[in-house]
């Protein structure tokens, strides 16, 4: 395999080295697209957890600190070209490592770079207040850099996700201990690296692998950590907040989602039809913001049904090295099994595969983990599939019959996390972004994700916004200053 990462070992990255684990146990990274091994990993146990914290603790107080913040900014936008420079290197590692298509590991390292640059121009614009106190006294707001971040990241989008948390904790002036997920440690690591080439001194970022439960759950309760940010699985999220809980730490957690494309009759059925298949099927669905409901009114649904079963069967499973994949590789055979797990329960509770729900027959992929883009058919509210996220390329169709059930079942579901809404009505678009309880809302659209623009969950997909500049009040403190001005002493007591 004429790669990067053939046959190579990659060890823990601390204080701005990498460093075997004490415990000297690796893990085999596979090809979600082969199941062959395609590297080893170190796996970081409590000793490396300790050690990685003790590196970021120290590197707070250290030269770090002492940087202005236009270089602090200038570090961000080094990363940020070097990772331009790396793009086709981090790319190809993305796809062997976590199954993603080409075409979508390179625009994703593309926001990734657009991300560091972003935080760089924010990191100069970090400022507190003057506040209006009564007179005789001047009050002033610090931001200070909240402190040691452990941030925890799942395997759907290894770069994206680690330049999420990475970026704003920079911006911010933290250090950082980075728990990629087990299967998708690469390009976390190559971040490290990065970012140790691009200025940050020894101990800012450091990147642990390891088992979440055993270093994950660690980090969550270290009295040396001062802020855990999370991305993953709902369930993993309520286990953080309650770990985190003992020392009062800063959470931000960014969790699952049942996220609905909503159709109205007066929409642009082509446009509708193939926006909500790039929402479900991107990354064969496994994104935390699919669109994995579609809600079309019931004057159109059978238009729209065959307009959309058309495009999905268009769709082309494969190597996802072949930039003409669209769908690439379900992340291991584990989680392809639940997917297909949850086909079967939505047979049983009576819904109709209308399209997909087996493995593609091409013998090419038998050793892979794939799956067929996969619509449920009559599918109501209630049953299991509307209401858990499934986090594969299968989607459920169901129907309204006007704007108040198309909210009503919009946002009947734990979840909150995105939404589309299809109409050529302006006002009825506002209408509807303004009744959904969800973190974001894309009109006429399947994407919602722009540097800039805050992402984040209602209900429980969880709290705490990310990409936006208010991320940055999450990764710092404010501190308030009060000095009194008066040429008298204070003498309240009078004595
Ligand atoms: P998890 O939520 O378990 O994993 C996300 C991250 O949390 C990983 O880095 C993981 O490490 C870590 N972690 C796991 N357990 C703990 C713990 N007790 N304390 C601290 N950190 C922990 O997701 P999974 O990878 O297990 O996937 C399970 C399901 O979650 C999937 O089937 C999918 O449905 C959903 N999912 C949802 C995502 C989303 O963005 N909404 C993202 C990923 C998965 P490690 O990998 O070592 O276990």
């Amino acid at each position: 395999m004429a790669t990067a990462i053939a046959g190579h070992t990659f060890e823990l990255f601390i204080n701005n080295q990498f460093v075997k684990p004490a415990s000297e146990e690796y893990t085999d990274i596979l090809n979600p697209a082969t199941n062959e091994v395609i590297a080893k990993v170190a796996a970081a146990g409590i000793h490396d957890a300790d050690l990685a914290v003790d590196a970021a603790r120290q590197a707070l107080g250290g030269k770090w600190a002492g940087l202005t913040p236009a270089r602090r900014a200038r570090i961000l936008n080094k990363i940020a070209s070097l990772i331009a420079e790396r793009l086709d290197t981090l790319a190809e590692t993305e796809v062997r490592n976590a199954g993603k298509t080409i075409a979508g590991a390179k625009a994703e390292i593309g926001q990734v770079i657009e991300d560091f640059e972003f935080y760089a121009g924010a990191v100069t614009k970090i400022a507190g207040a003057t506040l209006p106190v009564p007179p005789n006294f001047f009050a002033y707001t610090l931001k200070e850099p909240v402190g040691v971040c452990a941030q925890i990241i799942p395997w759907n989008y290894p770069l994206l996700m680690a330049a999420w948390k990475v970026a704003p904790a920079l911006a911010a002036g933290c250090t950082v201990v980075l728990k990629p997920a087990s299967p998708t440690p690469l390009t976390a690591l190559m971040l490290g690296q990065i970012c140790a080439e691009a200025g940050c001194p020894p101990g800012v970022v450091n990147v642990l692998p390891g088992p979440g439960a055993v270093i994950g759950a660690h980090l969550a309760g270290h009295p040396g950590v001062d802020k855990i940010a999370f991305t993953g699985e709902t369930a993993t999220g309520r286990t953080i907040m309650e770990i985190a809980s003992a020392t009062i730490k800063r959470v931000t957690l960014e969790l699952g989602g049942k996220s609905p494309s909503i159709v109205f009759e007066d929409a642009d059925l082509e446009a509708a039809a193939a926006g909500s298949c790039h929402a479900i099927f991107y990354n064969a669905g496994q994104s935390c913001d699919a669109r994995s409901r579609i809600l079309v009114q019931e004057s159109i649904a059978d238009a729209f049904r065959k307009t959309f079963i058309r495009k999905t069967q268009a769709l082309k499973v494969g190597d996802p090295l072949d930039p003409a994949t669209h769908v690439g590789a379900i992340i291991s055979r584990r989680q392809l099994e639940k997917i297909e797990g949850y086909v079967g329960i939505g047979r049983q509770e009576g819904a109709v595969v209308a399209c997909g729900g087996t493995r593609p027959q091409d013998p090419a992929l038998a050793k892979g983990n794939f799956l067929m883009p996969t619509v449920l058919d009559q599918v109501t509210p209630t049953m299991r599939v509307a209401q858990e996220e499934i986090f594969g390329p299968v989607v459920v169709l169901m129907t309204f019959k006007d704007e108040r059930e198309a909210i009503e079942l919009a946002n009947a579901t734990q979840y909150g996390l995105a939404a589309s809404v299809w109409t050529k009505d302006g006002a009825r678009a506002q209408r509807v972004a303004a009744a959904l309880k969800s973190g974001g809302i894309a009109i006429n659209s399947a994407y919602s994700i722009f540097p800039g623009l805050p992402f984040g969950g209602y209900k429980q997909s969880g709290f705490g916004r990310e990409l936006a500049m208010q991320t940055l009040d999450l990764y710092t403190e404010t501190k308030g200053v009060v000095a009194y001005t008066g040429t008298k002493p204070i003498n309240p007591f009078a004595v």
